[in-house]
């Protein structure tokens, strides 16, 4: 029997008329080397309409990709509500790749228009000259270098065309962003978001279940827009009214801080090591005040269970960590604790990854397939499925990452009755000693609880009896001090003594990601190639 309900298609451009039509006076906020420049939703929507018009003009045509080289600004926030609601796709490039892997991404999508800040031009034109289907560049800000050759001038365009483009009737399920996986091993691969799932995640963004973003919010979006679509904020914030802070290149703890007393956010997104650095500078920094914040959310890596506590019991601030990836859009898990949960044991929640969102579907398998017990004791690959869920990569076959249906996440863990996943490790980090595994991400997360340590990182070395043995590498504390016998009898009444490191060295800074993670395949050459002087405990 058919339903009586009405249909149309779930399109951005229904978040774009929704967030003008309620929210017109709520304002994104972008954070400039020269103040603090504020523009309204109404403005913004007018504007992505003129940049709509513009890359028309520009040729730019159904399903052609227009690349963004930003920063989290105003105008990347444009092209997020113009490129798809024209019909064509946003190819958001990670500023932060090797030259030779940003023309892969470039040449593999077709980009065919590029949108750069200015400030970026110089990375931009390593590649110029390899990446030949790009037939214009359009530079936000004024372009004094030259360096990218023949380039058109964002605001120019803009201000050539009049607003009341008029958004095309598109099929929800056509591509609206592509992104890239920031591909720590082999070529990064592409999926390609549709109207509808980007549609679909932000209202599960908005559900108290899982980030709760609402009207009453403001955000700061530390998280970079080409990470992930900044985890689906920039749509969120449109959808619910909640007003947006952009950082652009003010990514350290110092200006954050400040950002947070000064615009007052009442939330914030960003991968730990973020949150790291904010910690640390807020214990020299006496005005610091996160008063303004309801929580902070931390992703895209395991959030140490001190960093939370640090949160909680020096700021009175909460921590709510998140699970995702780039092929799930990337809301898969936000860790709340269920209701009643006395208050000291919440913790014991907020340090899992998350609590399976309502939308999506995951499941535990070991090696052959088998799904297993949800009771929080079985240990395999997590698998995962739903409508914001990658089912392919673009343009590249790789059936070793789905099965029956399921998103293979490479991500290896337990899932309890009560739906909350814990990551022991990545497939690839796994620590592999005498058969059993060591979880680094639980070693790493009880070091750096360790008052002298700034970060640490535990990777699997060879070991001729046991296979793999982790090895700690620890950055200190600036002015601190701590051994690795220290360090290891400070781990030592908190895991299973077979756990316990013995290789130690000691590092200036951990290797880091193109989106900000501990980079321990680098950790690992470096180890290879005998670049670390490594203390061994008897
Ligand atoms: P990316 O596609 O760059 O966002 O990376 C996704 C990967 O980040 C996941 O497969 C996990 O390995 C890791 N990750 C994301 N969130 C968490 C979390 N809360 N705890 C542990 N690992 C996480």
């Amino acid at each position: 029997m058919k339903s009586t309900m009405q249909d149309g298609p779930l399109l951005i451009k229904g978040i774009i008329s929704h967030g003008e039509w309620l929210y017109a006076n709520k304002k994104v906020f972008t954070v400039t080397p020269d103040g603090v420049q504020e523009a309204t939703f109404y403005e913004i929507s007018r504007r992505a309409e003129r940049l709509a018009a513009a890359l028309a003009g520009l040729g730019v045509k159904s399903g052609d990709r227009v690349g963004s080289f930003m920063w989290n600004n105003q105008a990347h926030m444009e092209a997020y509500l113009a490129v798809p609601s024209m019909g064509a796709v946003l190819h958001t490039l990670n500023i932060r790749l090797f030259p030779e892997q940003l023309a892969y991404v470039i040449n593999h999508g077709e980009d065919s228009v590029i949108i750069v800040d200015n400030t970026l031009i110089p990375l931009l034109a390593k590649i110029r000259d390899q990446i030949p289907t790009v037939r214009h560049i359009i530079v936000n800000g004024p372009d004094t270098t030259g360096a990218l050759g023949e380039t058109l001038d964002y605001e120019t365009l803009l201000g050539a065309e009049r607003p009341g483009f008029e958004w095309p009737e598109l099929d929800e399920r056509e591509a609206a962003i592509m992104c890239y996986t920031s591909g720590t091993t082999g070529n990064p691969k592409g999926v390609v978001y549709s109207h509808r799932s980007l549609w679909l995640h932000s209202i599960a963004q908005m559900s108290a279940n899982s980030i709760g973003i609402c009207e009453s919010d403001r955000g700061l979006l530390i998280v970079p827009m080409f990470h992930v679509n900044a985890w689906g904020t920039p749509y969120t914030s449109f959808f619910s009214g909640a007003e947006l802070i952009m950082p652009q290149m003010f990514l350290q703890g110092g200006p954050i801080i400040k950002m947070i007393r000064e615009l007052r956010p009442t939330i914030s997104l960003g991968v730990p090591t973020i949150w790291n650095d904010v910690l640390h500078a807020a214990e020299s920094d006496p005005e610091a005040d996160f008063s303004s914040l309801r929580y902070i959310v931390a992703g895209g890596a395991a959030v140490p269970r001190h960093m939370i506590e640090a949160f909680r019991d020096r700021h009175g601030l909460r921590l709510v960590q998140g699970w995702g990836m780039t092929e799930t859009s990337p809301l898969g898990a936000v860790a709340i604790p269920p209701a009643g949960t006395p208050r000291e044991q919440e913790i014991d929640y907020e340090v899992k990854a998350g609590r399976v969102v309502a939308g999506v579907e995951v499941r535990v398998v070991d090696d052959t397939g088998e799904v297993m017990p949800r009771d929080g004791k079985a240990i395999g690959e997590f698998e995962i499925r739903g409508p914001w869920i990658a089912g392919a990569y673009y343009g590249v076959d790789a059936p070793e990452r789905f099965h029956d249906g399921w998103l293979k996440t490479g991500d290896i863990g337990t899932l309890d009755a009560e739906g909350f996943m814990v990551i022991s490790d990545r497939s690839k980090d796994v620590i592999k000693s005498g058969g059993e595994w060591i979880s680094s991400v639980e070693l790493e997360s009880r070091v750096m609880a360790h008052p002298a340590v700034f970060e640490a990182a535990v990777i699997a070395v060879p070991d001729e009896r046991w296979d793999e043995r982790p090895l700690c590498c620890v950055v200190l504390r600036p002015d601190a001090t701590a051994s690795a016998e220290e360090l290891h009898d400070f781990l030592a009444p908190q895991v299973p003594k077979w756990w316990l490191p013995e290789h130690w060295t000691f590092l200036e800074s951990i290797p880091k990601t193109s989106v900000g993670k501990f980079d321990k395949k680098v950790l690992r050459a470096q180890f290879a190639l005998g670049e670390f002087s490594v203390t061994t405990l008897s």
